[in-house]
């Protein structure tokens, strides 16, 4: 049997049930599935073995998976997809606060989790081949480092996503994007989630980027300054 083999995916998880009928489906699909049963065993694995996605059960013996998540991305800005049994929509929004960058909630489909890993190895992929800055405001947002200089010099790299929506918010400086815009052209569109999520991601960017010119239009959505 021929698979194209596309690479390694992490999954943290203590259901071992759910490890396997996702290793099935990453199999048929020319990923290589490693299982760990618990956080620690998770962040060694993501050490040792470079995975190209995470998907990450929240509720995890020990270490929950927002602790997992949150230690992850001290050191890696690797793609994580959260699994959670717990459809309370705080715990979807604490998991993307955490630089989470998708969700999907239990019981789901197999294809579903693989239709979201490929989405966000896609998004890594299409990240624009030739390295450009945009200059505004003082600020640079800089597409081949997929890093942010702000006027002060200081030097930030957000995660993944909200590295997509900052440049998608910097291409379009002085227009304002609304919600379902922003989601259709950073999240894709066969997102299935909601426009808050939006509003998440630009609470994190205004966290981290101190001063960044985005600006909240009432009832319409978000602009960078030009
Ligand atoms: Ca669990």
């Amino acid at each position: 049997m021929t698979t194209p083999n596309r690479g390694t995916v992490l999954l943290i998880e203590d259901e071992a049930a759910i490890a396997d009928l996702l290793r099935l489906y990453c199999e048929q699909e020319g990923f290589r599935l490693i299982h760990a049963p618990n956080g620690e065993r998770g962040l060694e694995a993501l050490r040792e073995r470079d995975p190209r996605a995470v998907l990450l059960d929240v509720g995890l013996p020990g270490m929950d998976g927002i602790e997992v998540c949150r230690r992850i991305r001290a050191v890696s800005d690797v793609p994580v997809i959260m699994l959670t049994a717990r459809a309370e929509e705080v715990d979807k929004i604490v998991g993307l606060e955490v630089g989470a960058d998708d969700y999907v909630t239990k019981p789901f489909s197999p294809r579903e989790v693989m239709a979201r890993v490929k989405a966000v190895l896609r998004r890594a992929e299409e990240a624009p081949r030739v390295p450009s800055v945009i200059a505004a405001s003082g600020w640079e947002v800089d597409s081949g480092r997929r890093e942010v200089r702000s006027p002060a010099g200081a030097v930030v790299r957000p995660t993944a996503r909200e590295f997509d929506l900052l440049w998608y918010l910097a291409e379009n400086r002085g227009l304002v994007l609304s919600r379902t815009q922003i989601l259709e052209a950073v999240w894709g569109f066969d997102y299935l989630g909601e426009t808050r999520t939006v509003d998440v991601h630009v609470r994190q960017l205004r966290k981290k980027l101190d001063g960044i010119p985005i600006t909240t239009d009432w009832g319409v959505g978000y602009r960078f300054e030009a």
